[in-house]
């Protein structure tokens, strides 16, 4: 039996469509190995949305190399965004790698690997949304469900549009079977991935989908990322208030308090906009978390814009953020932009935002002391073998004391005994 060595890097998307590649695989008879010593294929599922992601890589890949010299008919594919940007000039660059496979063929990873020859499969692919794939999902109690794919949004910054293409919704019909199906199987919860989901239109609208979701027996809770603050309708809104299942928490990325930032970004609100949807979150749904993202340093970011972002955390109070210094990415806008910033700046701005939200996730954690979550239970922590680790409706860490009595997936009511910076920990009452 030939077997696979998966190696993802990125976003939930990547994690996702790495299930998907290894579904098909599995159905081509492969099995899975997590040493790329003992694979017939190593398959790197690659990020470039960060710097960061993209060095990664290219070491690891390099560490490939030397296997293969080892071992000839080792065959290596390079997958995702990178291998989109990238196309042949990868093949040019590590000529080692036999097969380059950009986000919308992914599809075609059973025809790719049966080639004796390299593999460019980078083009636009207008089925992307219709085809079936079989997933092959490690968790049991949740799963990631494309709803759909790239983005139309262009933010100046971001690597996305160019390497997913244009937004493509799935039929809604396609994605309740694949949902009935997950319910069938015993998951719990569903995370529907798309980079815009608010965009989301087939033959109904997202909030019009949410609703057709929520009366899926078996399911118990609905999540979704992302969410463009641009697109977050009233509808929107009603449904996370009225729908029993779709859980009190939305990602929503700010990325900048400043409103001049946010226009050389292209991210089309101002920051008063911002705030006016939050507000009104707020207001229809007491008690919801928001998370967001914010980029430190971004060109022609003065003190005063950063400044501005910092008392933006500090008057939303956001549950939680993802914060990354602004890097800059080839073939975006902002790449060109000419006012880069220092390394340096962009580091100590990053710690300030990091170090001002980390007191407010410390404070917001801290009053949920004593009070009873509901809490998904997800299995063993990872910190703590005698521990089960769950999530609450908000989306926040709870550890408890692992019982003979609880399984992954059992919903329990939950006291909240103490609060850590990222985590929460109980016990079941
Ligand atoms: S909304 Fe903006 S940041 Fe998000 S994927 Fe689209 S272009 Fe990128």
């Amino acid at each position: 039996m030939k077997k696979y060595c998966m190696i993802t890097f990125g976003c939930q998307m990547n994690v996702h469509d790495s299930e998907k590649m290894a579904g098909l695989l599995k159905s081509e008879g492969y099995s899975e190995t997590e040493d790329p010593k003992d694979a017939d294929i190593v398959i790197f599922n690659t990020c470039s949305i960060r710097q960061k992601a993209e060095q990664k890589f290219f070491s690891q890949l390099g560490r490939t190399k030397a296997i293969k010299k080892r071992k000839p008919g080792l065959k290596i594919a390079v997958a995702g965004c990178i291998a989109q940007q990238e196309g042949s000039s990868i093949l040019q660059r590590t000529p080692y790698v036999d097969y380059v496979i950009g986000p919308q063929n992914i599809c075609a990873i059973k025809d790719i690997v049966r080639s004796d020859s390299a593999v460019i499969a980078t083009d636009d692919n207008p089925n992307v949304a219709d085809i079936e794939l079989p997933a092959d999902r490690k968790d049991t109690v949740r799963a990631w469900i494309n709803i759909m794919y790239g983005c139309n949004n262009f933010c100046s910054y971001c690597i996305v549009p160019y390497t997913r293409g244009r937004e493509k919704s799935r039929p809604a019909i396609s994605i309740l079977d694949e949902i009935k199906e997950l319910a069938d199987k015993g998951f719990k919860e569903i995370t529907l991935l798309g980079q815009n989901v608010n965009s989301y239109k087939s033959d109904m609208n997202f909030p019009a989908l949410l609703g057709e979701i929520n009366r899926i027996g078996g399911i118990e809770r609905i999540r979704f990322v992302t969410s463009h603050p641009k697109d977050l309708s009233n509808e929107l809104i009603y449904a996370i208030r009225d729908l029993e299942k779709v859980c009190e928490h939305v990602h929503l990325p700010l990325q900048s308090g400043s409103t001049r930032i946010l226009a050389l970004m292209n991210r089309k609100y101002a920051y008063a906009d911002y705030v006016k949807t939050v507000g009104k979150l707020c207001k229809e749904i007491p008690g919801i978390a928001i998370t967001s993202d914010i980029i430190a340093g971004f060109p022609y970011e003065t003190d005063e814009d950063h400044k501005t972002t910092i008392n933006a955390i500090k008057e939303i109070g956001f549950d939680g953020i993802f914060a990354f210094k602004f890097s800059p990415r080839p073939g975006t806008k902002a790449s060109e932009m000419t006012d880069q910033l220092d390394e340096g700046i962009k580091t100590e701005r990053l710690y300030e935002i990091l170090e001002v939200q980390n007191k407010i996730t410390e404070d917001k954690n801290r009053m949920l002391e004593g009070r009873v979550q509901e809490v998904l239970i997800e299995g063993i922590s990872e910190n703590d073998s005698k521990k089960f680790s769950g999530r609450t409706r908000t989306n926040k860490i709870v550890n408890i004391p692992s019982t003979k009595s609880l399984r992954a997936g059992d919903i329990v009511k939950v006291k909240v005994t103490r609060a850590l910076r990222h985590s929460l920990e109980g016990k079941p009452v």
